[in-house]
């Protein structure tokens, strides 16, 4: 039997979609141990260093110099949350789970047309 060129296109395209989303999911999943691993780290080891604008000793984790209020912006990213990488490895894996059922189902009628 031959199909339709862009229904295997389509197929191709689906299950290329289902894939990225479970890297997606397990970056995020693994992201987030990471993290948490990077914050246990951090609270142990309390690391110390001078602030570049004021010279101030401060936490090598701190987001803002507590002396002149200087921004580092770590640890505020998106993928540095530990929340953030939970929601997004575990909503990707979700929906992956979702698509590769409704693609189970649209595979089977699709090879016993
Ligand atoms: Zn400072």
């Amino acid at each position: 039997m031959i199909h339709n060129i862009s229904e295997i296109f389509g197929m191709v395209f689906f299950a290329g979609l289902i894939l990225a989303l479970f890297v997606l999911g397990l970056m995020g999943i693994a992201g987030m141990f990471l993290n948490i691993y990077r914050r246990l780290k951090g609270l142990r080891t309390k690391k110390m260093e001078p602030c570049r604008s004021c010279g101030h000793s401060i936490s090598s984790s701190a987001i803002v110099c507590p002396n002149c209020g200087e921004h580092y912006g770590r640890g505020s990213g998106f993928a540095n949350s530990i929340i953030g990488c939970f929601i997004v490895g575990f909503v990707c894996i979700g929906i992956g789970f979702y698509a590769l059922s409704e693609f189970l189902e649209t595979f089977e009628t699709f090879s016993f047309k």
